[in-house]
């Protein structure tokens, strides 16, 4: 498992990409990393963290189920244009990819 997986404590454009609260990614090694970390707009994942939740639209990974319900019940909703593929949410939890499962 990669050590970078991190989540969004609060909704904020991470090069390029609009992360929701609570939604799981990758940190990318980008300028800013340190700040993010230092500022607590991200929280990292951690081994007692396992009610990982997908959306079935785009499916991103969120730590839990409010977060998720958050993310379908914003503004705008869930953009079509935000699809994550199978193969980076199986790497974001760490999951073979064949396993992965949309909820
Ligand atoms: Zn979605």
């Amino acid at each position: 498992m990669s050590d970078s997986r991190y989540f969004a404590k609060i909704p904020f454009n991470y090069g390029g990409r609009e992360l929701d609260r609570g939604e799981v990614f990758a940190l990318r090694s980008l300028p800013n990393d340190r700040l993010l970390i230092d500022l607590n707009y991200v929280g990292k994942i951690d081994a007692s963290m396992h009610t990982f939740k997908n959306c079935d639209n785009c499916s991103r990974i969120f730590v839990g189920e409010s977060f998720l319900i958050g993310h379908k019940k914003k503004k705008g909703g869930c953009l079509a244009e935000q699809i994550i593929t199978k193969a980076e949410t199986a790497s974001l939890i760490g999951a073979d990819p064949s396993k992965v499962v949309v909820e």
